[in-house]
């Protein structure tokens, strides 16, 4: 027989991993990024400190902040990071769950595929399995208005346990329900107008609701006032000085008495600007771009409270607050485009001064005032009012919430395993594997909390059994009951956005046998010009 001769069909820094091989090490990947972020699940959950290269410090028990600030490398584990993004970006809240769920599919399937189940029968299982659990989920779901404001409120403070707004969550919970119901419009609420800002004093349990708009700049001039009570206000998005005179015309002045009077015209044309702002009655202005220092006087001397160089998202958030146009040409300012607020006011934090617009008369953008001692805190309250918002701007478009603490899982589960008995061929085991994933929810808040998963695993499904089907663990007491009624309740949106991205994703690793990755060049080491090669020498 002929020796053979190997073939080589791929450049020499392709590395390739085949079959079994890429299949264990992607889902050994993906196991890892779940198993990361499991200690930091629900009330009792964990938090974690990231450091960055440049020694900055997050102290966070947010699933997807976690994993962002990973910088993970591998494939299949970056696809697990991406579905938390998508979780965040789709309903805002649930990202630890959705990547545990995505874990605990893969971890399920090796074992079928130790049983030699081809790969194929496990995803089309998978795929059933899921469609399957999200028709339950939507017969398990409970309708809410957002007239519900106690529902509301429930969903708010289940989303925030756990996290550093826990000791204030009852206030915290009012904040979030009212700034929905305040900007929300026909059940439609663009976040976008809930601006969040930090204030490094006092403590986390003074944050407030502002309405009206915080922002980031003082008074122009010193000689203004410091507070305007009724305010008028004024948005330009122009700046308020004398446009540039081309660089094509000439001025020629011959004498000092001609020069006198060229800049008194300037001067009078700045006053006149002044003048037509006192006019219509603006006692304060906004403007996007630059105040000349004349302009400045005349509105000190007028008593009018003016802001530069003000963001354009900025402007945009006082239009929405204050009910005030934008305008921006001068001569088109009148009466009519003013916006209203009860007071505008400088105020100073040490060093720092922001402009408060407060008292705004049904306002469709509003702020929330977070107070806390250190930066570090008031991140992480942050992220749990975002999720706060996240959810119940879901629950008022979506209507539709579930019960927490692993009874939905829970009972999603057990019927999930019914179905499966009415099945034939070997997709049942996937089905099966499935409804065991979702069990490490329950099973994780209970480890979480230092309760011993088996024994809660076991009474919830025995109580499921019995028909109760809003059984869960309740981690403030840790007991099984009717957690629903306890107001544990979420949006149901959170559990079928995560049940869907991560099937897909789990689908879609287990699809996989072949990784062909290029090797990263090394990082090129300083190379010493003209040396010889010396490889060589002894
Ligand atoms: P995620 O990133 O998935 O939202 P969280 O750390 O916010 O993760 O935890 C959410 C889980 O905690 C949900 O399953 C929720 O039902 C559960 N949970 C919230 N409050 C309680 C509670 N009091 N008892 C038990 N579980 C709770
Ligand atoms: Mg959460």
């Amino acid at each position: 027989m002929a020796d053979k001769q190997p073939i080589y069909i791929l450049p020499e820094n392709i590395e390739r991993t085949i079959g079994k091989d890429a299949q264990r090490n992607n889902i050994l990947a993906a196991k890892l990024v779940a198993e990361s972020v499991k200690t930091t699940l629900g009330p009792k959950g964990m938090d974690k400190m990231l450091v960055d290269a440049l020694g900055d410090i997050t102290i966070t028990n947010d699933g997807v902040t976690i994993l962002e600030k990973m910088e993970i490398e591998h494939p299949a584990a970056k696809m697990m990071v991406e579905i938390a993004k998508t979780q965040e970006s789709e309903v805002g809240d649930g990202t630890t769950t959705a990547v545990m769920l995505a874990g605990k599919l893969l971890e399920n399937a090796e074992k079928l595929l130790d049983m030699k189940i081809h790969p194929t029968v496990i995803t089309k299982g998978y795929h059933i399995a899921s469609e399957k659990a999200k028709e339950f989920l939507k017969e398990l779901s409970v309708d809410v208005t957002y007239e519900r404001e106690d529902l509301l409120r429930n969903i708010v403070k289940t989303a925030m346990t756990g996290k550093g707004a826990e000791s204030s969550k009852e206030k915290f919970s009012e904040i979030v329900v009212s700034a929905i119901k305040q900007i929300h419009e026909n059940g439609l609420v663009n976040l976008n107008n809930i601006k969040i800002v930090k204030n490094k004093s006092f403590g986390v349990e003074d944050t407030e609701l502002i309405n009206g708009v915080i922002i980031d700049k003082e008074r122009v001039s010193m000689d203004m006032p410091v507070c305007i009570e009724n305010a008028r206000i004024a948005l330009i998005s122009e700046a308020l000085e004398i446009k540039n005179i081309s660089s094509e015309a000439k001025i020629s002045i011959s004498s000092p008495t001609q020069l006198q009077e060229f800049l008194n015209r300037e001067e009078l044309l700045l006053k006149q600007i002044v003048d037509k702002i006192e006019s219509i009655g603006a006692n304060v202005i906004f403007c996007q771009k630059g105040i000349d220092d004349v302009v400045q006087y005349y509105l000190a001397k007028k008593g009018i409270y003016a802001c530069r160089r003000v963001s354009k998202s900025d402007i945009d958030m006082l239009a929405y607050a204050t009910g005030a146009k934008t305008i921006s040409n001068l001569n088109e300012l009148s009466s009519n485009e003013l916006g209203r607020s009860k007071i505008v006011e400088e105020i100073r934090h040490g060093d720092e001064a922001m402009t408060y617009v407060k008292g705004c008369e049904n306002p469709k953008a509003i702020t929330i005032l977070i107070h806390g001692g250190s930066e570090h805190v008031m991140d992480e309250v942050e992220r749990a009012f975002k999720d706060g918002l996240g959810d119940v701007s879901t629950v008022i478009r979506d209507r539709k919430v579930v019960a927490g603490a692993g009874a939905i899982e829970i009972e999603i589960s057990k019927r999930l395993k019914e179905f499966a008995n009415t099945m034939s061929g070997r997709e049942q085991l996937a089905v099966i594997e499935f409804a065991n994933s979702l069990e490490f929810i329950p099973s994780t808040l209970s480890e979480n909390a230092g309760l011993d998963p088996i024994d809660i695993l076991t009474e919830l499904k025995s109580r499921h059994d019995k028909g109760e089907k809003y059984a869960g663990i309740n981690i403030f007491n840790n007991r099984v009951e009717n957690v629903f009624e306890k107001g544990i309740i979420e949006p149901a949106k959170i559990k079928s956005q995560a049940i869907s991205s991560a099937t897909e994703v789990a689908i879609m690793i287990l699809r996989i046998d072949d990784v062909l990755a290029s090797k990263t060049q090394p990082k090129s080491s300083p190379r010493m010009g003209g040396m010889p090669d010396m490889s060589g020498m002894d």
